[in-house]
């Protein structure tokens, strides 16, 4: 029986635009995965392999999903999405097969993109995980073996993301693998400017409000956190009047003090 009959292939709806800033990582992942399917010439005239997939790493929060799903939708290609621990859990026993039948699905609706989110969980260094020679030894042999015999297929790459780049067992890494390593950053002043004009698009907020101030308060805040702090300006709106047709700065500075930045200084210097 096949384990993976719910894989679903899609075009995802979510486009560049989507994401605030990050201009140097779409571009490089543009590259990495759309010259290869455009120009393979190009690689073959350079003398050169093209990159076999790209890992996304970086903090939580910080859009490597959102970024993995617009490349899916901007470029055309089809899109296997796998979320790792899902892989170890939901296919007890099952889980070998269920990658092998990840890369033969993908091949069939080629040119395709497999996405595999929070890879740490699949592809754990060996030795540092309780089951030595256990499933997850045999899923990340599975992974290398599958990794290895796309080498002639040209029009399947791999895409992962993980916020623990540590962890990934360095096989996996290794050149004619996942061999194009991207940085996906907490965002800076210019990229919270653009997530926070995103967000304000869509909400009414006072004339007055500061927007520069709201990007300097944000400092250290994820993508997701400032999605979060805006909702949570949004509420306390409501909270003090139903009816209310705008959020104003007071709320958003209030929104600032109960959303405040996950990641700990410490395990920021992980990245
Ligand atoms: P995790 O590692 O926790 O899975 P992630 O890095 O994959 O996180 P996403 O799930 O893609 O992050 O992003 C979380 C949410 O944060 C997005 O749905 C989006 O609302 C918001 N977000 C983060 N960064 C940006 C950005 N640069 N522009 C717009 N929205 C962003």
């Amino acid at each position: 029986p096949s384990a993976m009959r719910e894989v679903a292939v899609d075009v995802p709806n979510v486009s560049w635009s989507d994401i605030g800033g990050l201009e140097a990582v779409k571009l490089k992942l543009k590259q990495a995965v759309e010259w290869p399917l455009r120009h393979p010439e190009a690689f073959a005239r350079m003398g050169i392999q093209p990159p076999r997939g790209v890992l996304l790493y970086g903090p939580p929060g910080c859009s490597k999903t959102t970024i993995a799903k617009a490349l899916a939708t901007e470029s055309g290609l089809n899109f296997l999405a796998i979320k790792g621990p899902e892989l170890m859990s939901k296919y007890v026993g099952e889980s070998e097969q269920a990658v092998r039948e990840i890369f033969r699905k993908a091949r069939t609706v080629a040119p395709a993109i497999i996405f595999f989110d929070e890879l740490d969980a699949l592809a754990v260094e060996r030795g540092s995980s309780s089951g030595a020679g256990g499933v997850a030894d045999r899923v990340l042999a599975q992974l290398l073996t599958e990794m290895d015999g796309i080498e002639q297929l040209r029009d399947v790459t791999i895409v992962a993301a993980t916020n623990r780049p540590d962890r990934i067992d360095k096989a996996l890494l290794r050149p004619g693998r996942i061999d194009r390593l991207l940085y996906v950053p907490l965002p800076d002043a210019a990229t919270r400017r653009e997530i926070l004009s995103l967000q304000l698009r869509a909400m009414p907020v006072s004339p007055e409000l500061d927007l520069e101030a709201l990007v300097l308060q944000t400092d250290a805040y994820s993508g997701a956190e400032i999605v979060a702090v805006c909702r949570e300006a949004a509420l306390l709106a409501l909270e003090e009047d139903i009816q209310a047709d705008r959020v104003l700065q007071r709320h958003f500075t209030r929104a600032l003090s109960s959303v405040t930045p996950r990641l700990p200084q410490a395990s920021r210097r992980l990245y």
